[in-house]
């Protein structure tokens, strides 16, 4: 039975990075028909940002991500916040330095400190390790009883992971295939804390193993960290999960990991859903404010450092569920790419039922004191939908279809509103008053008779048509608008574009 789990730390809203880690976990449970758990990694008080927890759940219940168990579900395996299973994590801690895998550090800051700096003075880059620990303040370097002695005082101490001197570790990564470390290239890593608390790495592992998870997908910056986590599977004689580290998610040009800072630099969200920062009150914009629909963003970061083995671009949650594999995971890193992100945005939008998107249009035009029927609101919907790629360009690209234009485009009206183009639209007028109000009547009237039967410049004259109706040269074809605002409406814009422009 596969058991995955999303473990994300509560210290700041969620980076789209890991929305995609917490996907693929997702993606890969469903279609195993395993079970998605998600636990929140808290041992870290210092780094605890209220409202993270929440905005997490809430954003990916936005994108359709769930859970089987988990700190807002409960389940089987709980509790599901680590702070929440403190208590436990003490025994496993103890159960290292009865084995010998750890032992205790008193060394304070300041003396750390000063080794750094000697170090640096060399330059050379201290690490607490099996070749530095020799010369430090520990349970190694003292005698026994002086050890229980600084315990029953109450020192403060931390507990560091005892690697084995120059041992190669190899971790089996389903991405990566072997990756091996030397063991003295890896630092004594803390374990536990004298307050009780123990660091990500002890309760992760302590975590994964009761909740008896077998794979574990997390982005790449935790490779480093598991050969260490390798090493406490093997300290505990415990089975260790599978491992699949996710490539990075890169800035548009490549260079480095995409950061929020790329974002408001190039105009586009780095987190699923808006920030307000409790501390600093900075606001930082989210994909579902800026009117992304879930679907488009589901679909976008799933093909950042996934595809499906062909080039098939659109597929619902679904068929990413069906498609998924972990082989087909790349092993570099993702560049985001906004225009890709837009164009699964506009292609998701053209999906949308014709009255949801009418729903969207109808609060707009409201918001702008206009009344108008449902019938002509969908129908506009259902014309005016493939030009839209957010909702928040609705109003925007249709309100003529609900007010007269107040200005007119000045370019336009210097290229098309020719002299003698009063007399045209005069014309128009006449026309439409005179002929069945008809599309392929006024085709024939309009195109046929007037302008071609005359010689005169088709452009010229239905995109000044087009200037008096909309402002602008731009919209749908000219006549089925006409149909659609109606004959009167037609007239009076006419009636005051002639008054009106001047070129
Ligand atoms: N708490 C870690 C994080 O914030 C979890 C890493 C892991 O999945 O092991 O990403």
């Amino acid at each position: 039975m596969v058991r995955v789990r999303f473990a994300p730390s509560p210290t700041g809203p969620l980076h789209i990075g890991g929305v995609r880690t917490a996907l693929y976990n997702y993606l890969f449970a469903r279609q195993q028909g395993g079970k998605m758990i998600l636990r929140i990694e808290d041992t870290d008080q210092t780094r605890f940002v209220p409202g993270a927890e929440q905005y997490i759940i809430e954003a990916l219940d936005w994108l359709g991500i769930q859970f089987d168990e988990g700190v807002h579900l409960g389940g089987p395996y709980g509790p599901y916040r680590q702070s929440d299973r403190k208590e436990l994590y003490r025994q496993y801690a103890e159960q290292l330095i009865r084995d010998g895998w750890a032992y205790y550090a008193f060394d304070r800051p300041e003396a750390l400190e000063a080794k750094r700096k000697e170090y640096e003075a060399q330059k050379k880059t201290f690490q607490y390790d099996c070749t530095t620990r020799a010369n430090m303040e520990n349970s190694l370097t003292m005698p026994a009883e002086e050890v229980q002695r600084r315990l029953a005082d109450g020192e403060p101490y931390v507990l560091r992971f005892k690697f084995p001197d120059n041992t190669d570790i190899t971790v089996h990564d389903l991405i990566r295939g072997q990756v091996t470390m030397n063991s003295r290239l890896l630092d004594d890593k803390v374990l536990f804390k004298s307050d009780g608390m123990p660091t990500y790495h002890l309760a992760n592992i302590v975590d994964d193993h009761l909740m008896e998870i077998t794979h574990v997908i997390r982005g790449e910056e935790w490779l480093p960290s598991a050969p260490l986590h390798v090493m406490l599977y093997k300290a505990f004689g415990w089975q260790a999960p599978q491992f699949a580290h996710l490539p990075l998610l890169l800035k548009p040009e490549g260079n480095g990991k995409l950061s929020k800072r790329d974002g408001d630099r190039l105009g586009f969200p780095v987190f699923p859903l808006e920030w307000h920062d409790p501390k600093s009150g900075e606001v930082s914009s989210g994909y579902r404010e800026q009117g992304y629909l879930p679907q488009a963003v589901v679909n976008m970061l799933a093909l950042l450092g996934w595809n499906p083995g062909n080039d098939q671009e659109m597929m619902s949650i679904d068929d990413l569920i069906r498609l998924f594999s972990i082989e087909h995971i790349s092993k570099s890193g993702a560049k985001f790419n906004l225009d890709k992100a837009r164009w699964f945005q506009h292609e998701y939008f053209q999906q949308l039922p014709d009255e949801q998107v009418a729903d969207m249009l109808e609060a707009q035009v409201k918001e702008h004191g206009i009344e108008a029927g449902r019938d002509y609101i969908v129908k506009v919907a259902a014309m005016m939908k493939e030009r839209i790629t957010f909702p928040s360009e609705l109003w925007d690209t249709c309100c003529y279809f609900f007010q007269a234009p107040t200005e007119y485009d000045p370019a336009a009206v210097k290229k098309r509103w020719q002299p003698g183009m009063e007399t045209h639209m005069a014309k128009v007028i006449e026309l439409l008053n005179t002929v069945p109000f008809e599309y392929d009547a006024l085709h024939q009237a309009l195109l046929e008779d007037y302008i071609k039967g005359n010689g005169l410049n088709t452009g010229a004259v239905m995109n000044s048509l087009r200037l008096s109706v909309v402002g602008k040269t731009v919209g749908p074809d000219m006549l089925t608008l006409v149909m659609m605002l109606g004959k009167e409406e037609v007239i009076r814009r006419v009636e005051r574009a002639i008054a009106n422009i001047k070129n």
